[in-house]
């Protein structure tokens, strides 16, 4: 067994549209090579940042990232007996020394970001009316002006409370 610890850069595009880990951003790869009958197999973390924004407020996120990584790379030619022709889609095959990792981590870190990311689980979001961060804004916040159509039915309204004291 053969252990590897590298830190490379992200590749581009890893991730979501709304959340992913930047472009050139440090990856943490800790892998463990395990030599088996098909090919080797793969395990191990990798670790990283991944940035995004808040869906509700906007606000920038950053959040540290570790995702759980598990691949058999094949020896061409020798794929597992359950798909001798190796029509899998998700095989990976050994390319003479050459371990491709990177569409195993792009699914598993596309699999651990979250799909709507949130600042925080309660995240009030924006005011419809202006805009401002709720949590910032407080409880209280509201807004008395409305549409002025309906002001102008609120002023009947009003009017016809005070003939009715
Ligand atoms: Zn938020
Ligand atoms: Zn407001």
């Amino acid at each position: 067994m053969r252990t590897v610890r590298r830190s490379v850069e992200a590749p581009a595009d890893l991730g979501t549209a709304v959340v992913g880990v930047a472009e050139g951003s440090p990856l943490e790869l800790d892998l463990r090579l395990e030599s088996v009958m098909e090919g080797v197999l793969v395990s191990g973390t990798a670790r990283g940042t991944s940035t995004g924004e808040c869906v509700r407020c906007l606000d920038p996120l950053e959040r540290e990232l570790v995702v759980d990584l598990q691949e058999l790379y094949t020896y061409p030619g020798r794929a597992p007996e359950d798909d001798p022709d190796g029509t899998q889609d998700d095989l990976h095959e050994l390319d003479g020394d050459h371990l491709d990792v990177e569409p195993v981590l792009r699914d598993a870190v596309v699999l651990a970001l979250p799909f709507q990311p949130v600042c925080s689980p309660d995240c009030p979001g924006l005011c419809a009316d202006c805009g401002v961060r709720l949590a910032d804004a407080g409880p209280g916040h509201q807004h008395d002006s409305v549409d002025p159509r309906w002001a102008a039915l609120q002023a009947l309204a009003s009017d016809r409370g005070q003939e009715e004291d």
